[in-house]
Formats: structure tokens, sequence, C-alpha cells
């Protein structure tokens, strides 16, 4: 229970011991990796939805639900109506409510969101390197500093930390299809409190501080080997996801959040809408934001049964 379950969203601590089943089943069954990169598994879901008849529009933002005497009757994507016979709304919760919503259509006021614990934002480099990398493996965590320090400054007093842990991912040990031949596709991730101010500069000092702890200890010179590099934080979450204070991994997972506590599924509201992800049950992370669609899915397929619709998935 120590750095993984930093993005489970508390310390160590402070997290219910259940969570150990997710450093269980990293230990104990093993880490999975799709060949090809974690972009695999969506091309392969769209397949399996297209060829079911599912229709899917990418870039294209959802500006309203449009709703009608307590039923959703379609959404507004650039000023057009598009009607359904039910909505599952798999954007971030918050913003759902808040920028799609009506006010009378919420289940939830910006005070609630304001008091609910949030799981880590994050910064994120993205790098290209032009030569082949040593004595580093496909997933490498650094718990060359203090733990406890890094978690009071995501959790308790929230500031960009003073001596940070990190991961840093190299797929390209495993798959070369992720690099150039004699290529190395480098990924580093530091967890970070969500709702912080986020600059170019903090980026780039917190770039020189893990590259420098990467160069260290891995015994190589990396930095002017790098071709490629492009940097991912709070703004980034914020602009392209929508995502409450730049969070990157939804609520945080403590007691008083879990099951029955965490945000309705169902709207009370508007009978045909349906929340899924991961700011609803079961929570955070892939497997349960996958579950939670299923669950959205069937609610929804219940409620238009029961009100005789016909009913084509
Ligand atoms: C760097 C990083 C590493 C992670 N690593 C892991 C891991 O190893 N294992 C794990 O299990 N989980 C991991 N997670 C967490 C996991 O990715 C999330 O919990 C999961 O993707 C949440 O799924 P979701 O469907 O709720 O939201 P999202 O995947 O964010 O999907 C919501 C979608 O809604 C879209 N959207 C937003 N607003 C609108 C709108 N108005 N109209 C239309 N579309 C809209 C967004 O663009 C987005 O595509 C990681 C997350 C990050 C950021």
């Amino acid at each position: 229970m120590e750095f993984p379950v930093l993005f489970l969203g508390a310390m160590p601590q402070d997290t219910p011991a259940l969570y150990s089943l997710m450093n269980y089943a990293g230990l104990k069954l093993g880490t999975w990796y799709p060949m090809g990169g974690f972009g695999k598994v969506i091309e392969g879901m769209q397949t399996v939805c297209e060829k079911l008849g599912a229709q899917i529009h990418v870039n294209a933002p959802i500006e309203q639900i449009h709703v009608e005497n307590g039923e959703a009757k379609g959404v507004i994507l650039q000023g057009e109506t598009h009607f359904f016979d039910g909505v599952v709304a798999s954007a971030d919760y918050h913003h759902v409510e808040q920028q799609l919503l009506k006010p009378s259509f919420r289940n939830y006021s910006e005070a609630y969101w304001n008091k609910k614990t949030f799981a880590p934002s994050c910064l994120i480099f993205y790098l290209g390197v032009s030569k082949r990398l040593q004595n580093l493996s496909h997933h490498t965590l650094f718990f060359d500093e203090d733990l406890l320090v890094h978690s009071i400054e995501i959790y308790k007093d929230p500031k960009w930390p003073s001596k940070p842990l990190f991961y840093v991912c190299c797929p390209s040990i495993s798959d070369n299809s992720v690099a150039p031949n004699g290529h190395e596709n480098l990924f580093l991730l530091m967890p970070l409190a969500p709702g912080l101010a986020d600059s170019e500069e903090m980026r780039e000092t917190y770039f020189s501080i893990m590259m420098h702890r990467l160069e260290l200890h891995t015994k190589q010179s990396i930095l002017s080997y790098i071709d490629f590099k492009k940097s991912y934080c709070v703004n980034d979450f914020i602009s392209d996801y929508h995502s409450y204070k730049g969070n990157a991994y939804g609520l945080a997972n403590t007691l008083m959040q879990t099951a029955t506590l965490k945000p309705k599924i169902k709207n009370k509201k508007v009978c045909n809408l349906f929340y899924t992800g991961q700011l609803t049950v079961p929570g955070p992370g892939v497997p349960p934001a996958i579950i939670s669609g299923k669950v959205a899915a069937e609610l929804l397929h219940q409620h238009l049964k029961r009100n005789q619709h016909e009913v084509v998935i």
C-alpha cells in the first residue's frame, strides 16, 4: 500500500485495506501490456461497437443535453439537436452537470463537488530518445525520496512537490512498434495535487529534476538524445477533457467516497439520463470505468423496456 495507492487518491494510511487487491493484482497476477500500446485496446473496442451498429463521432464536444418534460430528448452539437431515446453521459460528471444541464436538472450543486476529495492530477512528459537506453525496465518507479512528504504535498498541504516520486515507462523495451529502430519511447509521470497553478516554467523545473535523477540512476546521458518532447499537465486535463480541477484519476478512494457514497449513476430528475465513468460507481481506473459503462447501459436498457421502447443496442 505505498507508491501505487498515491494514484488512488489518498495517502496509504487513509486508504481502505480493500485496495491492497490492486497491489496483489500487480505483484501476483502480473502486469499485462497490449502490443502497440493502450490505443490498441480502444481500437478493439471501436471495432466491436461498430460491428454491433454503433456510430462513433469523434472531435464532437456536446454543448447541451436537451431535456423536455423530465426526459432527455437528445444532445446539442454545433448548435444542432441530435435525438436519442436515452443518454448515458460518459464525460466528467461535474462537467456534464454544471455545463451541459440546466440547474434544475442537476443531481449536485457546485458546493457538493467542492467538498469532495479528488485523486491527483499529474505532470507528464512524452519523450522520444534517439538511442537505446540501458539499465531501465518497461516500468520503473522512483522511490528515492520520502513518500510521506510527497503524499502530504498532494493531499494535506497541496503544492508543487519539494522532492517528488515519479514513474517512468519505457514501452519500447518490450514493443518495437512504438519507436523507430534504435530509438526509445519514454513517458515520465509525476503525481500532483489537482487544481494547482500550472505554467511552462514549473513544468520545466520538474523536467530537469526528473531527468537528472533518471540519468543518475541509470548511469547514462539521455537529455542530449531527446528528439521529441511534449508535456501534459493540469491545464491540458481541463481544456482537453473538461476534467474537474484538472484531476487525472477521478474521485479519491476514501472510505466516505466508496460504493453508495459516490455520485449516483442515475439522474434523479431526468428519467432516461445516466452517468458513467470514473466519477460514479464503481470508481476510477480503466476496468471500473468499463464496468460502470456496462451498469449504466443495463439501467438505460431496463428503463427503455419498462417504457416499451423498441430497444436496439
Ligand atoms: C496518465 C494516466 C495514467 C493512468 N493509468 C492508469 C492505469 O495504469 N490503470 C488504470 O486502470 N487507470 C489508469 N488511469 C485512469 C484511467 O485512465 C481513468 O480512470 C479512465 O480513463 C476514466 O474513464 P472515463 O470513461 O471515466 O473518462 P475518460 O477516459 O476521461 O473519458 C471521458 C471522455 O469524454 C470526453 N468529453 C469530455 N467532455 C465532453 C463533451 N462535452 N462532449 C463529448 N465528449 C466529451 C473526453 O474527451 C473523454 O474522451 C490513468 C489516467 C491517467 C491520466
